[in-house]
């Protein structure tokens, strides 16, 4: 039994799930009256574009397609002066975290609503989080302004996500979930968020690896990403974020394949002081070991598992876990900076 101890702030988001639900999109916005829309998105969207922009019509006032991962500050300038240009009233953030991320921003600064189309499994658009890249530094907040208030989710428009993007975006999904489960701060419905993710990621992962156009898995992951997604907004990460962060934000490491790399180390690392989440997270996998499990798991799906892979030299090793013990974080462990290189080391 634990001493259950949280607090949750709940936004106030309308979710549309289902195969073919992005044709729902002009009665949905219509609905709560934006007429004005500013598409937000990563280059080279075309396939999705081409469906989102059929269904809008002449709602569509505007492209901004610049959108990067990170969110780095230049692009988030250049999205301003579109928005400055057409004058939206929403926006709508199509593709995965670095679109919804660019539309965040804008959000931050110009108090539009988002409309998230995700086309990835990475969750963003189910939390406040949103973060901006200035320089090596990324910095990050909770914002109840930036969550979008209507999310559309439909899996026909993932058919086109590559298999090694799907298989890393999903091992950022896990993540998510993995670290809701062993946090001090997280309540029922985001341990449960955090359980359902996980087990329909460990099952529809290795699904749509073998056959990427399986229509039933895609839908199962994203379902998961929904899950995993709404366990991140819900709780604080931990240990494996923080090192994530560092990673991609000072040394360039790739988002989400870096997650993937990490996460059995971190879990590894943290099973002694969360014996009752590892065996959580274990039985959700499918599993009897939660770290062995999620190497097996990443294996499996084709990632690249070591960090000096993904471009981590072992020289940089010392500055960054310097880097990660530098500021406070939450984590059932308390990790020193010897424990986090000797965890980098191991992740090499
Ligand atoms: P991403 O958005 O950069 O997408 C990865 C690649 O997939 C891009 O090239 C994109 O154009 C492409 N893509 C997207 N949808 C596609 C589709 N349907 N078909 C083909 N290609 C497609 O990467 P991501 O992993 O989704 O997001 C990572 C970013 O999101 C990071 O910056 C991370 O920090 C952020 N993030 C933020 C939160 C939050 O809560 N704020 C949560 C998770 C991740």
């Amino acid at each position: 039994m634990s001493d259950l101890h949280f607090t949750a702030d709940w936004s106030r988001v309308r979710i549309v799930f289902g195969a073919g639900t992005v044709a729902r999109l002009p009665a949905e916005i219509d609905a709560l009256g934006w007429s004005r829309i500013l598409i937000v998105t990563t280059p080279g969207r075309t396939t999705e574009l081409g469906v989102v922009r059929a269904h809008l019509a002449s709602r569509v006032v505007g492209l901004c397609d610049v959108a990067a991962l990170h969110v780095p500050i230049d692009r988030v300038t250049s999205a301003l002066a579109v928005v400055a240009q057409c004058e939206p009233d929403a926006l709508l953030a199509v593709g995965g975290g670095s679109a919804i991320g660019l539309a965040k921003a804008i959000a931050l600064d110009r108090h539009l609503p988002i409309v998230a189309v995700p086309t990835t499994y990475a969750g963003s658009e189910m939390t406040t989080i949103w973060g901006i890249t200035e320089g090596a530094r990324k910095r990050t907040g909770r914002d109840a302004a930036v969550a979008p208030p209507l999310v559309i989710y439909d899996p026909d428009l993932t058919m086109t996500l590559p298999v090694g993007v799907s298989a890393a975006s999903g091992m950022n999904a896990i993540a998510h979930a993995v670290e809701a489960l062993y946090a001090a701060d997280a309540g029922p419905v985001a341990r449960a968020a955090a359980e359902d993710g996980l087990r329909s990621l460990a099952l529809a992962l290795p699904v749509l690896v073998a056959t990427p156009h399986d229509r039933d898995a895609r839908s199962l992951a994203l379902a998961g990403a929904h899950s995993a997604g709404t366990a991140l907004n819900l709780a604080a990460m931990g240990l494996h974020h923080k090192i994530c962060h560092v990673l991609g934000g000072t040394y360039g490491l790739p988002h989400a394949p870096t997650h993937a790399a990490v996460l059995p180390h971190v879990v590894a690392f943290n099973t002694p002081a969360a014996p009752e989440a590892m065996k959580r997270i274990a039985l959700a996998l499918g599993t009897t070991d939660a770290s062995i499990g999620l190497a097996a798991l990443g294996r499996a799906l084709g990632l690249t598992m070591g960090l000096g892979a993904l471009g981590l030299q072992a020289g940089d090793v010392d500055h960054a876990a310097e880097h990660v013990t530098a500021s406070a974080y939450a984590n059932p462990r308390p990790a020193t900076t010897a424990d986090v290189r000797a965890l980098l080391l191991r992740a090499l």
